[in-house]
């Protein structure tokens, strides 16, 4: 049936260009068009509810509707809705967020920086370094290192950081001065038999060959997520992050944690940082940050970072970056309340008691399922990796789409997911999802599951 002209999937199609969607594939099959949000499900122009298994883009911790953020934002945009922190102007939401942030950073922070999104803030977090270096009198120590399957943003220099070839090949990036080392994941890239001590012992010194091949006086920085997320949820081996340190410890690299998608409970750990005994020089964050109620991201700085762009705008006149909404009040004021929320809702102890009910119940349940190659995670983010050959660990063509053909089975089955690279299919629910929602979810992708087996069994005899 042909949906009538005025339909918001026929305006949907004539009229918006999607973020992350196939063109052409998008002018065939259209939107599916999400109306409201109730706790951790989402429901559809035609009534059907499904659970958000992502929380939206990993980022609506608390769910879908939530009065308390409502009337924060309504009570900041009646007071005083905008306003900036450009030449020392300020307002008290951006004050009480700053100082809050600095109470919870995993390290100790100095100040910190608010932009819109998670690829200001690392863009952002470039920009201070290079200044940082600069101002220092290291002019020639620009050079950043990030991972493949990294994940930091799309704005210019974020998606340099990123290590995905869709971020890349033609967008003519990376820019200069950025370079991958290798992704930190044992299931696919350890010797066999390998230890994960030993894989990260030859990670750390891969690091540390490209560190001294490209001349410790010229590298900056290295960007890592904690857990990395959209490049396939893929968690690091015992010692990685203890190791890398030592190495960029020995060449005065900094370290930039970005805890886009782990800070805040995601991890079963107030912060990624603390999961793996990360003590980052700076630090970004966004989504979770104001439940993604409203755009706001942040970047901490340490007091030496701080020192050097303090000193750099001294000698230089200013510090030349920011944005119009940097800080802007309102999303401040929901990110002042999302954190009150976290407090009060006991975060890290909540995430930590639901959290075997994903972990266990997914590797329990799907671990021995002949479609599974691994189940991998921590806290409430975890991935189910698709495999055509268990054994081989072996992944299917990615030509033949299986995770996006699962997503899309699964929202027959009332779950919205995401699939990602290298046929992984992410979940990263609502921080506020019961243990009983959890069993709803795997019992729905379990059903999910079954039915793309049928499918590919019937496809391999015809
Ligand atoms: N860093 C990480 C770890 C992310 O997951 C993302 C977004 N998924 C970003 C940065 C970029 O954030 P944004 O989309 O808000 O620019």
């Amino acid at each position: 049936m042909t949906p009538p002209r005025n339909s918001n999937a026929v305006r949907d199609i004539a009229s918006v260009l999607h973020p992350y969607t196939d063109g052409r594939a998008h002018q065939k099959n259209g939107p599916l068009v999400i109306t409201r949000g109730e706790g951790v499900r989402v429901f559809d122009e035609q009534g059907n509810s499904y659970i958000e298994t992502v929380a939206g883009l990993w980022c609506a911790s608390l769910g879908f509707s939530n009065e308390r953020l409502v009337e924060a934002a309504t009570r900041q945009m009646r007071q005083l809705p905008f306003y900036h922190g450009f030449t020392g102007r300020s307002h008290e939401p951006q004050i009480e967020l700053a100082e809050m942030l600095l109470e919870r950073a995993p390290a100790p922070m100095s100040k910190v920086f608010f932009a819109n999104s998670g690829s200001e803030a690392n863009d952002s977090a470039i920009k201070m370094i290079w200044y940082f270096n600069n101002a220092t009198g290291r002019p020639q120590k620009k050079k950043i290192i990030a991972r493949i399957k990294g994940y930091h943003g799309v704005t210019l220099a974020a998606a340099s950081l990123t290590g995905l070839p869709a971020n890349h090949k033609l967008f003519d990036l990376p820019i200069a001065g950025i370079h991958h080392v290798s992704t930190p994941h044992h299931y696919h890239g350890a010797n066999e038999g390998e230890s994960e001590e030993d894989f990260a012992t030859c990670l750390a010194d891969e690091l540390e060959e490209v560190i001294l091949r490209e001349g410790p006086d010229t590298v900056a920085a290295f960007f890592a997520e904690p857990i990395m997320g959209a490049g396939g949820v893929i968690v690091p081996p015992a010692t990685y992050f203890e190791k890398v340190q030592e190495v960029l410890r020995r060449h005065d690299v900094l370290f930039v944690a970005d805890e886009v998608i782990c800070g805040f409970g995601r991890t079963g750990e107030y912060w990624g940082s603390q999961a793996f005994g990360i003590q980052p020089d700076i630090l970004t964050c966004a989504k979770a940050l104001s439940s993604s109620f409203l755009p706001i991201s942040a970047v901490m700085v340490n007091e030496r970072v701080f020192e050097g762009l303090a000193d750099g705008s001294e000698s230089v006149g200013t510090f030349g970056h920011g944005f119009t909404y940097s800080g802007h009040p309102v999303p401040a004021a929901v990110a002042v309340e999302t954190l009150k929320i976290y407090d009060e809702m006991n975060l890290v102890a909540h995430v930590q008691s639901v959290a075997p009910a994903l972990q266990d119940g997914l590797r329990q349940r799907f671990g021995d399922h002949p479609l599974v190659g691994e189940v991998r995670g921590r806290g409430l983010i975890a991935a189910v990796e698709l495999v055509e050959d268990k054994a081989a660990r072996r992944n299917f063509d990615p030509a033949r789409k299986i995770a996006p053909r699962l997503s899309k089975i699964a929202e027959s089955h009332g779950l919205i997911m995401r699939f990602l690279p290298g046929d992984g299919i992410a979940f990263s629910p609502p921080l506020i999802i019961t243990e009983a929602e959890i069993h709803d979810m795997l019992d729905r992708f379990g059903r999910a599951l079954d039915e793309l087996q049928v499918q590919l069994r019937r496809e391999s005899l015809a």
